[in-house]
């Protein structure tokens, strides 16, 4: 579904993302571990096109995003991206936070966006918030909240940067109870996250940046089981 060749990223002097290659195959969960500042939110961001990279490609689907021509809505609107501040508009209702994408980018009717959206709510145990304010909802709700809207336009791929770091740990349970849910179900996923149990859990691949390098990337047994690079049993013995 994305392949990432050669990225490298620069903000003024500073490379962010050096020669980063990154293959997230259909249905599978990609996880982006490393220390603050190694890269993660900067690559995802790049992979929104929401920052332009320096050189190397992006593709989607096998045809390139980061060409100059192509169409960055379009783009857009195949990723779902889902961050550590849920970002719900707090003038509207969950409903209407769910449905504004479809809607307005998609053209898709009131009815029929709104059938959809209470479908995915009730999927995640939401059905009956759909008429509250974000304030009314607990942390956990708000970000499950926010991953339904990600989910409302029927996306490739979902980006998920650090979903769970804004939350007390009993609502961490819920929301990446959804993550597991949504991997079932086969959902292609790039996430970045510090909570090292859940990426070995839920990701088939994990991939540890460090100062915009990927120094480390396998399968999960791999990288937490036996690491290959000393940086990476660094960060492991830190963070776990
Ligand atoms: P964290 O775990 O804290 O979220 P991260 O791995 O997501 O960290 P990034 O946010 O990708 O790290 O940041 C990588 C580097 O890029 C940092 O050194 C940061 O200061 C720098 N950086 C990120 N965004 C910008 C920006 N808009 N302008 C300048 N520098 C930036
Ligand atoms: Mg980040």
């Amino acid at each position: 579904v994305l392949r990432l060749e050669s990225v490298r990223k620069t903000f003024g002097s500073q490379v962010v993302l050096r020669d980063v290659d990154l293959a997230v195959p259909e249905h599978s969960v990609t996880a982006l571990i490393g220390a603050s500042g190694s890269g993660k939110s900067t690559l995802m961001r790049c992979v929104n096109l929401l920052e332009g990279i320096d050189d190397g490609a992006i593709f989607l689907d096998g045809s390139e995003i980061t060409d100059p021509r192509a169409d960055v809505d379009a783009v857009r609107r195949r990723i779902g991206v889902v961050f550590q501040s849920y970002n719900l508009f707090p003038h509207m209702t969950v409903l209407e936070n769910i449905t504004l994408a479809p809607r307005r980018v998609h053209g898709v009717g009131r009815a029929e966006a709104e059938a959809r959206a209470l479908e995915l709510l009730d999927r995640l145990g939401l059905a009956a918030k759909a008429k509250e304010y974000p304030d009314r909802l607990s942390g956990g709700q708000q970000q499950r909240v926010a991953i339904v809207r990600a989910l409302a336009t029927g996306p490739r791929l979902l980006l998920l940067d650090e979903i769970t770091a804004a939350l007390d740990p009993v609502l961490v349970g819920e929301v990446l109870m959804v993550v597991r849910d949504l991997k079932e179900q086969g959902m292609t996923m790039v996430l970045s996250t510090h909570e090292m149990g859940f990426a070995r859990e839920v990701a088939d691949r994990v991939c540890f940046l460090d100062g915009g390098v990927v120094l480390e990337q396998g399968p999960p047994e791999q990288v937490f089981g036996d690491p290959q690079e000393e940086r990476t049993r660094q960060f492991l013995s830190r963070v776990v």
